[in-house]
């Protein structure tokens, strides 16, 4: 990351802090790696991405609805995913500083050392001796390259050792003979709430294929490296869609699917070029196709949202766990047989996002530092939030130019008008100058100011956040105007 860059991130992550966003996870002990609180404005802004999304995927979409299930599941589900065997990450402890490293992580960062040519051919010798999970090979070459511990500088090493991701913990009060029968995990990914639920849902809410189910909640992973604010978080929360679709169809759908959501980010006014595709060349075993979503945040681009097309993968290996049937029974006919098409499992496709990534790519693209020449034509500068209005945590500011002259009556009235339809925000305290630059500060898109004028026309200021433009408008027509602008 370059260092402006870096400075940027930095800036960003303090402003979450200061302005009551994001805070470290129990800070007052001196914080929990990897964990954060949202404070009163960010768990606003939170919120209103998750309700932009619920809404776009199931009151906009005749064929998805939603469920929300528990974070704890039967041990057995884990299994059945493969995420018991396979959720896991290559690790290596430098035994001096006890310090453990992921071994990819590791040895790219020595490869970020090496001129172009030698880094290419070791990343290449990693990556094939990775794909054949060959551990003693791994830890040859981390060996013959001397990759020293950043902290110790030596290069003592632990062997090679597979780190499960999923964090476990206890079921019930009676302490079991076999300590297994009482693990349960914190769910690593929503989706397989959605797997099992499959029948249920589809039966209950009558839903014919193609269909799809959504949910969003919070997930768990023990993650290694985790850093990078609420990019990588050990607790974070999911917004995930299964579509569920006949078999020969996947194809078509996925692509439907890797437009639309593309489509979704562009509809907040988030910039197209900010975006890209990355499309996965080494795919999971059961996976068809797949690829990300990538943003680019202050620290390069990355991935905010997943698409993949998941085969029968999920729905049969829970038929296959759970001794259940898990098929559908499709009445449409085949224009190839003349005949139903039957019972089959159907394919999924899945659209897969962070929530708490979705958050930093709008606080990263919203933050600016601006420099501007005031009416009188000296120099200003102010920290704004460019936030979409349909996600600002605050829609409208009420500010009485005084605190007398039955001016705070008149704003009192008016927030009494507004707040049962967006969120309003009071304040009377400092000049109207100051309140402005906190209301840029959290990314109000609208304050109304409420002057001596008022009393004699009925007309209020309104100031806009983005170009700073103020004008007229008449007390009444408040509560259409805003909510025309946030919709
Ligand atoms: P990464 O490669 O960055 O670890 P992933 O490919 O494991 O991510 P998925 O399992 O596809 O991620 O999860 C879907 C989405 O959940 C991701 O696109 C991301 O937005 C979010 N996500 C995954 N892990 C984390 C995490 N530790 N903290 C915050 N968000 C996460």
């Amino acid at each position: 990351m370059a260092t402006n860059d870096n400075n940027r991130f930095q800036a960003i992550i303090a402003h979450a802090k200061e302005y009551g966003f994001v805070f470290p996870g129990s800070e007052i002990y001196d914080g929990l790696s990897a964990v954060y609180d949202y404070g009163p404005w960010g768990s606003e802004l939170k919120k209103n991405i998750r309700d932009y999304w619920w809404k776009s995927m199931t009151q906009l979409h005749e064929n998805i609805v939603g469920v929300d299930a528990a974070i704890f599941m039967h041990p057995t589900t884990w299994k059945a995913s493969g995420h018991v065997d396979n959720f896991s990450d290559p690790m290596i402890d430098n035994k001096d500083s006890k310090k453990r490293y992921r071994v990819d992580h590791l040895i790219e960062s020595y490869a970020d050392t090496l001129p172009q040519k030698e880094a290419a051919d070791l990343l290449g010798v990693m990556d094939r001796l990775l794909s054949a999970d060959d551990y003693a090979g791994l830890k040859k070459l981390i060996e013959d390259c001397q990759i020293k511990c950043a902290i110790s500088g030596t290069s003592n090493w632990t062997d090679i050792r597979q780190f499960n991701l999923m964090f476990k913990t206890e079921f019930g009060a009676v302490a079991s003979e076999n300590e297994e029968d009482n693990i349960v995990y914190l769910r690593p990914e929503t989706a397989q709430g959605i797997f099992v639920n499959f029948l249920n849902v589809q039966k209950t809410a009558r839903m014919k294929i193609p269909f799809g189910i959504a949910q969003t909640g919070k997930a768990f992973r023990n993650e290694i490296v985790a850093r990078q604010f609420i990019f990588r978080m050990r607790e974070f929360e999911q917004m995930e869609m299964q579509f569920f679709v006949r078999p020969g169809t996947e194809g078509e759908w996925y692509r439907f699917w890797k437009e639309e959501r593309l489509k979704w980010h562009l509809s907040l006014g988030m910039p197209a070029e900010k975006y890209r595709y990355h499309d996965h060349v080494k795919l999971a075993h059961y996976a068809k196709e797949a690829c990300d979503i990538e943003f680019e945040f202050p620290m390069g681009f990355k991935e905010v949202e997943g698409i993949h097309s998941r085969g029968d993968y999920d729905l049969s290996q829970h038929q296959l766990y759970s001794k259940k049937k898990l098929q559908y029974y499709d009445n449409d006919i085949n224009e190839a047989t003349g005949k139903p098409y039957g019972n089959y499992v159907p394919n999924v496709v899945e659209t897969s996002i962070g929530l708490d990534r979705m958050f930093l790519s709008v606080l990263s693209q919203a933050y600016q530092e601006e420099k501007f020449t005031k009416e009188g034509g000296s120099d200003d500068s102010r920290t704004v939030l460019h936030i979409p209005p349909k996600l600002a945590p605050v829609k409208l500011a009420v500010l009485p130019l005084t605190k007398k002259d039955g001016l705070p009556e008149i704003a009192r009235d008016i927030m009494k008008n507004c707040r049962g339809d967006f969120y309003c925000f009071y304040e009377e305290k400092d000049t109207i100058g100051k309140r402005y630059r906190r209301m840029d500060a959290i990314g109000t898109p609208f304050c109304i100011t409420i002057d001596h004028q008022t009393k004699d026309d009925q007309t209020v200021t309104i100031r806009y956040r983005d170009t700073m433009l103020q004008e007229r408008i008449p007390v009444a027509a408040i509560k259409d105007h805003v909510t025309e602008k946030i919709r």
